[in-house]
């Protein structure tokens, strides 16, 4: 039996992750004047994600998505293509307006608990030893983006545990923690 199909970074075996890895270019889809980002280091949290507002590839079921800091990421060429998805969502997302490739997503809010992450899919880079995938988040929300239907959810959670990519409904545990440990210290719950 052919494994079900998630995305081709996963699909065809995880490449693994470099020690050291000084970082790389993502590229646009565009043939002529591609938007290219440049980002210093490795990316963190590497992941699948299920939801509706990540970019993937056409067919893919999941997006593949890591962090960086935003210090460490810049437009290199062809900034003026770039366009802000939705304006109104906690990660602004720039596109390329002419091939919908999303080239790096940006948290405005200071009191965002991932403030100063910018969101990028390290599969736009020709580079090799960016941190492999190493869960996978909102799995459920598969179903709603209309990837699979609901009774197939057993055979993609199955597939991504022998990926070992653990699939979550949520974030992954430590960033599900680091998010309630920002909310409890901004409330006063946890001392700083
Ligand atoms: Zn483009
Ligand atoms: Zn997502």
């Amino acid at each position: 039996m052919t494994a079900i199909s998630l995305h081709p970074a996963l699909d065809n075996g995880i490449a693994a992750t470099a020690p050291d890895f000084a970082g790389g270019t993502l590229s646009c889809h565009c043939a002529t004047d591609a938007v290219t980002v440049a980002l210093k280091g490795n990316v963190a949290h590497n992941h699948a994600c299920g939801c509706t507002k990540c970019w993937k590839p056409k067919g893919a079921k999941v997006s593949v998505v890591a962090v960086i800091g935003k210090d460490n990421l810049t437009v290199t060429a062809n900034g003026q293509k770039l366009k802000v998805v939705d304006a109104a969502a906690a990660i602004q997302r720039h596109a390329c307006a002419a091939c919908g490739v999303h080239m790096y997503g940006r948290i405005e809010n200071s009191g965002h608990p991932f403030y100063g992450l910018d969101f990028v899919h390290v599969e736009l880079s020709k580079d090799r030893g960016w941190a492999a995938p190493g869960f996978a988040a909102f799995v459920s929300s598969i179903i709603e983006a209309g990837g699979a239907r609901p009774e197939q959810m057993g055979e993609v959670r199955a597939r991504l545990k022998e990926l070992n990519v653990e699939p979550y409904d949520c974030l992954s545990p430590p960033l599900m923690d680091a998010i309630a440990t920002h909310t409890a210290k901004a409330k006063g719950v946890l001392a700083v």
